[in-house]
């Protein structure tokens, strides 16, 4: 942790920076592959869904030519196509290799690693289950690499909605961004429901969300205001921000310094800065 003085005022504000924060190695080298591809070829680059969840590097990249689409129908035959870290489903590798795309895929591994784990129990003949966000598209490229039955269980209540079929067994897989406290609950209702028929947890939370996470846990204990830089479509920031209200902390989630209101700042005295880690 970085501690800065800010100013001196009757009272001294702190402003403490959460060592763990920002750009984690998955989204660094998706920028990094759209980058290279730039530096090295005259072609437009057609990037599937945002490269990374964070507005500002959208931008930056529109601005050097990048063209993000979310159909790929739209993309012209045989251009350069990058899939970005979320991952995509098979459905959208098919499609691309029938319009004779060149593709490049900037899949973060650690998804790619729970792309493979999906194909390989649902061809075992396992019901999966994946704790996650429907409509997040990490969530999407995973339920399209499952050739079986499979469910999406955001909250409790979803849990419900399983109703097990005589001999059926499952394997729970989870969105790498979520925060373990949830996804771990949502197990322990999952085991609860189905018993042995659920095999034990694969808890795919990443290290760099698990981090992120316990970095502003430690800190939210000495503020009174958290800034979490980040986009509102970033899933890793959300957490972020809710997290830190979970610890009674006030805080806003902002894409940059343009959206901090002087009168948020009125007597706050110890404040906490972090980002998610698709921020720059
Ligand atoms: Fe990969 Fe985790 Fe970063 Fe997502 S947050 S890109 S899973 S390292």
């Amino acid at each position: 942790m970085r501690k800065e003085k800010l100013a001196k005022t009757n009272e001294e504000k702190i402003l403490y920076l959460a060592k763990t924060r920002g750009f984690c190695a998955g989204v660094k080298n998706a920028i990094q592959t759209v980058e290279k591809l730039l530096d090295n070829s005259d072609e437009i680059s057609y990037v599937r869904h945002e490269i990374v969840h964070n507005k500002h590097v959208i931008e930056e990249l529109e601005r050097k030519g990048v063209v993000f689409v979310e159909d790929i129908a739209v993309v012209p035959e045989g251009a350069r196509l990058v899939f970005s870290a979320h991952g995509v489903s098979s459905s959208v590798e098919d499609e691309a290799k029938k319009k004779k795309l060149k593709i490049t895929d900037a899949t973060c591994p650690i998804v790619k690693k729970i792309h493979r784990l999906a194909t390989l129990y649902s061809t075992k003949g396992f019901t999966m289950i994946l704790i996650g966000h429907r409509e997040h598209p990490e969530i999407i490229g995973t339920s399209g690499r499952i050739e079986g039955k499979y469910y999406i269980v955001e909250n409790r209540r979803d849990v419900k909605k399983i109703i097990p079929e005589k001999s059926e067994k499952f394997v729970c897989l989870t969105q790498t961004t979520l925060s373990p406290e949830e996804s771990e609950d949502i197990y322990l209702h999952l085991k609860k429901a189905l018993g042995a028929r659920l095999q034990p947890f694969n808890n795919n939370i990443c290290y760099a969300t698990r981090e992120r996470q316990n970095a502003v846990k430690n800190l939210a204990l000495k503020a009174q205001l958290i800034f979490v830089i980040g986009s509102r479509n970033s899933s890793n920031s959300r957490r972020l921000k809710e997290i830190a209200e979970k610890c009674g902390v006030q805080v806003f989630l902002i894409d940059d310094e343009t959206a901090i209101r002087a009168s948020s700042l009125k007597n706050i005295y110890r404040i906490v800065v972090t980002s998610g880690a698709s921020a720059p």
